[in-house]
């Protein structure tokens, strides 16, 4: 039961490389399936989400918060009439190009690539993915996904302008995504802000006392638990004040964004992507508890003294092998050392440390830059 502005897998504007058609899997469905048996996917369970696995086997990793991001998705997805077999795709492959030890490492690699007049972005690095890295098929590089999918990699989280981005222009860059991709960027932070919380609460670097205090969306869940399990373990009651929390966004999200289409009386996908806004959002209420969740996290966790020391780790761990391999491009891998004879070294060199899990990268600096 698809709304009249969902995108249908049978209008996709297909692949780079035509494929004939799936006996009994859409397009979508198909992309889902080959981002889920990439190699890419599989290395995300290596990658740092916050905590490395210094803390605990509990924690989430990229991978466990991708598929947390596809179970919030699906659910909001359906509510809303939307392509669910899409939204899974966009959200199993939304984390895909980040690189190892979670933002400390994608600034570090930021960093390294602006001392040479580049940059990193880890969606175009998932696209780079997607489109060239991973290899699977005889008859073509990379994974072959549809335009609706690469499409959501580059615009889900932010808008590229054509000026800037010149090879980025097939993706209608004057133009929104569809709501599949714009509703990813907003579980993605409904996904951590509920999940690092619990996550933070569990290493002990956030006190229930500390939480409740400074965040009065979870004080107001807490108080609920409190009052309807009087007896029950604190976790418990934090565990039921975080469902809360969850409930309430994802709630909001859904009938918010139903509201705003309706309101600006959109009833195709093309009036979706010609809207002058992106119409999947918070209510201006639950935005503003969204972003005290969200600022909550930065001051008391995010730069918290408690992961100080994993983020010093790891910038110099990238900083010091991208400047390795800078300077010996021949203790490349062969066939990074031939990309570096199309592409400048440096990115030859970001798509490679990009690619690492947090295990793999430190076996690297172990070998060579002790
Ligand atoms: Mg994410």
């Amino acid at each position: 039961m698809l709304a009249d502005y969902a995108v249908r897998a049978e209008d996709s504007q297909g692949r780079r490389h035509p494929e004939p058609a799936h006996p009994y899997r859409t397009a979508f469905q198909r992309d889902r399936d080959r981002v889920i048996h990439s190699r890419a996917f599989r290395r995300l369970e290596a990658k740092t989400q916050v905590f490395t696995r210094r803390f605990s086997d509990h924690f989430r990793n990229r991978l466990t918060h991708t598929i947390e991001v596809a179970q919030i998705s699906r659910t909001i997805a359906g509510q809303l009439g939307l392509n669910v077999d899409l939204v899974e795709a966009l959200a199993l492959v939304h984390d895909i190009g980040h690189p190892p030890f979670g933002h400390a490492g994608e600034k570090a690699l930021d960093g390294a690539m602006r001392a040479h007049g580049d940059f990193f972005d880890h969606n175009l690095h998932a696209l780079r993915i997607v489109e060239d890295f991973e290899q699977r098929y005889a008859a073509f590089r990379g994974l072959n996904l549809t335009f609706e999918v690469r499409e959501g990699i580059i615009k889900h989280s932010r808008d590229y302008s054509a000026a800037e981005f010149p090879h980025l222009s097939e993706y209608l860059l004057d133009q929104r995504p569809p709501l599949e991709a714009q509703l990813i960027d907003l579980t993605d932070e409904i996904a951590y802000d509920t999940a690092d919380l619990d996550d933070g609460y569990e290493a002990h670097i956030l006190s229930l006392e500390q939480i409740r205090a400074g965040l009065p969306l979870f004080e107001l869940f807490y108080r609920e638990a409190d009052r309807a399990y009087a007896d029950a373990p604190d976790k418990l009651k934090f565990n039921e004040a975080l469902k809360g929390m969850l409930n309430r966004l994802v709630t909001d999200l859904i009938t918010n964004t139903s509201r705003r289409i309706h309101n600006a009386g959109i009833g195709s996908l093309d009036a979706v992507r010609a809207h002058a806004q992106r119409l999947a959002a918070f209510s201006a209420q639950v935005d503003e508890e969204r972003r005290q969740a969200k600022q909550f996290l930065y001051q008391n966790l995010y730069y918290s003294r408690e992961l100080e020391p994993e983020k010093v780790d790891a910038e110099r761990v990238v900083g010091e092998l991208f400047d390795h391999w800078m300077a010996h491009p021949e203790a490349l891998p062969g066939n990074y050392r031939e990309k570096a004879a199309s592409e400048p070294l440096q990115r030859v060199v970001c798509d490679y440390i990009a690619g690492m899990t947090d295990p793999y990268i430190l076996q690297q600096h172990e070998k060579f830059c002790r």
